[in-house]
């Protein structure tokens, strides 16, 4: 039985799993890559997932995070791992705790503590690469990115027989490569996160943009969010295939959203938009 009803896309093959509205809950699951972006209020559609990447500490993006560990356990899940900022480990810990001794039973976790430039490794082939976002103190963002080996040009038409020969010569017959999927920035003020190459390259950008009226702009700023009027500078320099827009406010409707970011937007970035919480999206 679903906790409550989330907002379900499919962008590049991969499910996006979610439901954000700033200032309520935060959590974007995305079960092909085995992650979870925050983790809300830990609706059960996001339980056996076994890695939560936390960006930061307030309460709409953490507030599920040992109901998630504690039900896991409940169900007979491995203990869950969750990847956070060095300076949230011993409060996570210390409610982890609390929680335990409240509820009578110990809360198993595998708690991670991460530093701007660290690499997560989900799976083998598979890791996320952490980064200092813009907003509360020690916030980070995370893009999953896939490592694969390409063969050098020079040995592509070689059999497998020539190819065996040459390894076990020694040789080096094939380089590293990065294929950024996704990048999840979290809560941020606008920040030109084109610079790093990852991000920008990332195939499907998730990203806030929490206001979108103009009596909202000392909002944005004083709560370090983005706002619709330098929404398209945050866009500009970036790559992205897809732009997954979350963490909009009850105060704006929808339709307003999708009208200001029309308006707002070079054509070519608004169709890459996918607004996550579209009523069409609703499961
Ligand atoms: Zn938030
Ligand atoms: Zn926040």
């Amino acid at each position: 039985m679903p906790s409550h009803r989330l907002a379900k896309i499919e962008v590049e093959g991969l499910e996006i799993i979610g439901y954000s509205i700033a200032g309520e809950e935060t959590v974007i699951a995305m079960p092909g890559l085995d992650v979870c972006f925050d983790i809300g209020k830990a609706p059960d559609q996001v339980i056996s997932i076994n890695n939560v990447l936390l960006t930061h500490g307030h309460m709409d993006h953490a507030a599920g995070l040992a109901y998630y560990l504690s039900h896991r356990n409940f169900c007979g899940i491995a203990d869950g791992t969750v990847v956070a900022p060095a300076g949230l480990i011993r409060p996570i810990q210390q409610i982890i705790d609390a929680w335990g001794r409240l509820d009578g039973n110990e809360v198993p976790a595998n708690l991670v503590s991460v530093a701007p430039g660290d690499e997560f490794k989900i799976k083998p082939n598979l890791f996320a690469r952490v980064f200092p976002v813009k907003h509360s103190r020690g916030s980070v963002g995370y893009t999953v990115i896939e490592k694969r080996k390409k063969i050098k040009p020079e040995y592509a038409g070689l059999n497998g027989p020539q190819i065996v020969e040459l390894k076990k010569q020694g040789v080096v017959i094939d380089n590293p490569v990065e294929l950024p999927i996704v990048t999840y920035l979290g809560d941020s003020q606008c920040v030109d996160y084109s610079q790093l190459d990852y991000v920008a390259k990332s195939k499907i950008l998730i990203t806030e943009c929490t206001f979108f009226e103009d009596d909202h702009i000392d909002r944005a700023k004083a709560g370090r969010h983005i706002h619709i009027d330098n929404f398209s500078r945050l866009l500009e320099n970036m790559d992205n295939e897809h732009i997954v827009l979350i963490h909009t406010t009850q105060r704006t409707p929808l339709r307003m959203v999708r009208k200001k970011l029309k308006e707002t937007l070079p054509a070519d970035i608004y169709k890459k938009v996918i607004l996550l919480m579209d009523r069409k999206n609703i499961q």
